[in-house]
């Protein structure tokens, strides 16, 4: 039986952290479209060198290339138990691509953990992780960015999921050990899991 969440929330809320550890936990494989495209960046490919000055300025990058990097992952992953996209998708587009690329497959999204962080808590995370990480788009210009596109997506995309009564609220202040405990419980309502 296939399992496929969404991590979804803004910019530095956790989503990559605890994708990593629910991955391990659940056998299952994150997708995570800002590594894809960062690693592209690094490749130096033609995507890459395309997609860097849109991520430093802290829009998105089109459907297409996002669409296209994710069906290829999930091309490659063929035998997957399931997924766990972290940050994708971010349009109504991109979620209807995803739906319909799992339907070729006989599967859906089943879950969409909405990790929830005050603006304020970003801002002290992004700071930090700048000194840590370096990423060339964790800056405060293009983070301010950031937040807005996260507001105006997050009003397109979860309502597409609310529909399906699938969304769940963890919150994301809590402690890295914390919010993996919020995020099993959800999970242990489906057995599929
Ligand atoms: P964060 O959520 O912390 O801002 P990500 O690593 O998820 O960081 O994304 C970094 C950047 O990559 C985004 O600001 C955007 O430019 C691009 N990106 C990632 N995923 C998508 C997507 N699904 N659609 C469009 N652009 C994307």
């Amino acid at each position: 039986m296939s399992f496929n969440i969404i991590f979804f929330g803004p910019p530095a809320a956790g989503k990559g952290t605890q994708a990593k550890i629910i991955e391990q936990a659940h056998n299952l494989r994150q997708l995570s479209t800002g590594d894809m495209l960062r690693a592209q960046v690094a490749e130096g490919t033609e995507l890459g060198l395309q997609a860097k000055a849109i991520m430093d300025s802290g829009k998105l990058v089109s459907d297409e290339i996002v669409i296209g990097m994710i069906a290829d992952s999930m091309e490659r992953n063929k035998k997957a138990k399931g997924f766990i996209f972290d940050g994708f998708p971010r349009t109504t587009a991109q979620a209807q691509a995803l739906d319909a690329m799992l339907a070729e497959r006989g599967e859906k999204i089943d879950m969409v953990l909405e990790l929830q962080v005050d603006d304020s808590a970003l801002l002290s995370r992004i700071e930090k992780r700048a000194k840590e990480e370096g990423r060339s788009d964790d800056t405060v210009d293009a983070m301010k960015v950031r937040l807005e596109q996260y507001r105006s997506y997050s009003a397109e995309v979860l309502p597409y999921y609310k529909t399906k009564e699938i969304v769940y609220g963890v919150d994301g202040m809590r402690s890295i050990d914390e919010v993996t405990i919020q995020i099993e419980a959800v999970l242990e309502q489906d057995e599929a899991a």
